[in-house]
């Protein structure tokens, strides 16, 4: 059986850990399409073992490298990257609800595949949890109390930018862990009036706050500059988290899961089970189900 596995989108720790796995069980049938749907077009495509050992599996940074190939929804260069797939007994797909639409449409054009959530946003639908998602939480917490001392002791507050491109997941995530005192998840609780008070509240009682703010929403800068002219005082600061968050060493978590999806995966592979998504519902208990 020849095996394809590809890792697209956003890139996650605990991505290798599931290559080791799919590695292990089906060695040299396994093969990879160099960063992902973009190796899949050009018919850049390898044997995994030529990327992938056990010293690298639980290391961040995907090791058959990841991209966005915006190309790739677009019929002439679907139509290469479906050639090249369909010399596969099956296609394995690592990413985020962007490289989902890619799997289905595999799928629905004859390709068997299996698509697993790989991305550190936890934005896959029905799913729970997308490897990358508590490593990059662990980053960002890390982040935030290595960084409050130093504004408690001028008496600021701070702004931290998380990632998670329009999912809130992390942001809410990351706030609970450092009981945050206010969190910016999207348009609605950009509140600058609200903010101000939270920020001022604490300055009175001798304490700085901590507010999370999830990506892509506003300028971090020029909400930390709106927000010291409203207060008349130039003490509000921001930290940007940024790739900290999907390059940190995985969680126990992340390894433990991303085993199990392996696992699911490699039971769907030897049972021919394809056309289908491995998720993890609320319980985290992964779950095989069809295309939405
Ligand atoms: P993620 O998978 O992490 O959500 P993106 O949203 O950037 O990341 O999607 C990753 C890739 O999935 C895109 O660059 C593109 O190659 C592919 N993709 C997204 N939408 C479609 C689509 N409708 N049809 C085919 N491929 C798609």
């Amino acid at each position: 059986m020849k095996i394809l596995v590809l890792a697209s989108g956003g890139d996650a720790p605990g991505m290798n850990r599931f290559m080791w796995e799919i590695y292990r069980k089906f060695r040299n049938d396994v093969y990879f399409a160099f960063a992902g749907f973009t190796g899949l077009v050009n018919g850049q495509i390898f044997p995994l073992s030529e990327v992938i050992d056990k010293k690298k599996r639980n290391s961040a940074g995907v090791v058959t490298k990841s991209s966005r190939c915006p190309e790739f929804k677009h019929a002439k260069y679907f139509n290469m990257g479906l050639e090249n797939a369909k010399k596969f007994d099956v296609v394995v797909i690592l990413g985020g609800n962007g490289s989902e639409k890619g799997a289905k449409r595999l799928f629905e054009s004859g390709v068997n595949t299996i698509f697993v959530p790989g991305t550190i946003d936890n934005d896959v639908e029905d799913c729970h949890y997308s490897i990358g998602f508590s490593t990059a939480v662990k980053e960002a917490v890390y982040t935030v109390e290595n960084t409050m001392p130093s504004i408690d002791a001028f008496l600021n507050a701070c702004l931290f930018e998380v990632m998670g491109r329009e999912n809130s997941s992390i942001c809410e995530e990351v706030a609970r862990q450092v009981d945050a005192d206010y969190q910016v998840v999207d348009e609605k609780t950009l509140d600058y009036e609200k903010m101000k008070n939270v920020i001022l509240k604490k300055y009175i009682a001798s304490s700085s706050a901590k507010i999370i703010v999830r990506e892509n929403i506003a300028n971090i800068t020029e909400i930390a500059s709106k927000l010291n002219d409203m207060l008349g005082m130039n003490i509000v600061k921001t930290q940007i988290v940024g790739r900290t968050q999907r390059g940190g060493k995985p969680t126990r978590q992340e390894l433990s899961m991303a085993t199990k999806f392996a696992k699911e995966t490699v039971r769907c592979i030897k049972t021919k089970v394809f056309g289908v998504r491995v998720l993890a519902d609320e319980n985290l208990n992964i779950i095989v189900t069809e295309f939405k």
